[in-house]
């Protein structure tokens, strides 16, 4: 449990700014050895049988709200479990870190990852020096709605993407080399891609159904204008509500021409996505 190489968490306050920490190796690392593992008893994140308490997108928006003296720590170390559920330290109050998964920066150009059977256990994916920083890439956990878009990284990489936008996992060469380095989430977002696409400018967000459940739906995330291709259905002989996360509305705000949706006017974020499966 933790480390198992000579780690150390210092200051990296010249690469990232005020206040950041981040881990270094001081020992060198082979490809595919063992780094970390989250120690569960103190992990400060909420472990996967809790993930029905994890926060929807909106929640979590309501808690940066109520709690604004925590707020940019939320926001700092808030992840992805699932679509439009997050995950953030429970200490949000205090504010204090507990254990070490809480200090590895992004890269864009990583040198750890996940081991798909085990998301708590950190790997090298290629060989580290001394001194090196320890790095993940955070598109191996979250997703376009990820409240790390939008930042400007600083990982200094050649392959940097500048403005992160979480919308990496779409493309091929990315999954080649980091599917198998991705959360359960991430890979269940790649797999779906090819029966249930839709557009980067999407998310998926809950809403509460009549049986006061909730189901999610998709939903404009970056403006849409009218007649945009928003989403596909895999097979033009099986369009129906459970082939898709697209909800019914007998007013809808899409269209469907073969399998593909089109937005039927111009939306601004947070309009919700649907059509009118009486019509097919
Ligand atoms: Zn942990
Ligand atoms: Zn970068």
């Amino acid at each position: 449990m933790g480390f198992f190489k000579t780690c150390e968490i210092r200051d990296a306050q010249e690469i990232y700014g005020f206040s950041h920490q981040g881990v270094f190796a001081k020992e060198p690392i082979k490809k595919g050895e063992s780094i970390f593992r989250c120690d569960l008893s103190l992990c400060d994140y909420l472990q996967i049988e809790d993930w029905d308490s994890a926060k929807t997108r909106e929640e979590t928006l309501e808690m940066f709200e109520k709690y604004p003296e925590s707020r940019d720590f939320m926001h700092k170390y808030c992840y992805m479990v699932e679509d439009d559920l997050f995950d953030w330290p429970r200490n949000y109050i205090e504010q204090t870190i507990s254990e070490g998964c809480m200090y590895f920066n992004h890269s864009c150009d990583p040198n750890c990852g996940f081991l798909a059977i085990d998301t708590s256990l950190v790997v090298a994916i290629r060989d580290i020096e001394p001194g090196e920083e320890l790095t993940y890439d955070y598109q191996c956990m979250d997703t376009e709605a990820s409240f790390y878009a939008g930042l400007n990284c600083k990982c200094g990489s050649f392959k940097c993407r500048g403005v992160l936008s979480f919308d990496f996992y779409r493309n091929l060469d990315w999954q080649k080399a980091y599917y198998k380095y991705s959360s359960a989430n991430v890979q269940r977002k790649i797999d779906e891609l090819k029966t249930k696409w839709y557009t980067s400018r999407c998310i998926l967000k809950y809403y509460k159904t009549d049986d006061n459940n909730r189901e999610l739906g998709l939903t404009v995330f970056k403006k849409i204008r009218k007649d945009d291709l928003v989403a596909s259905f895999s097979d033009k002989n099986n369009i129906c509500r459970d082939a898709h996360n697209i909800r019914h509305s007998d007013q809808p705000t899409c269209y469907l021409v073969d399998n593909e949706v089109f937005a039927s006017n111009t939306y601004e974020p947070n309009t919700e996505l649907t059509l009118n499966y009486n019509l097919i």
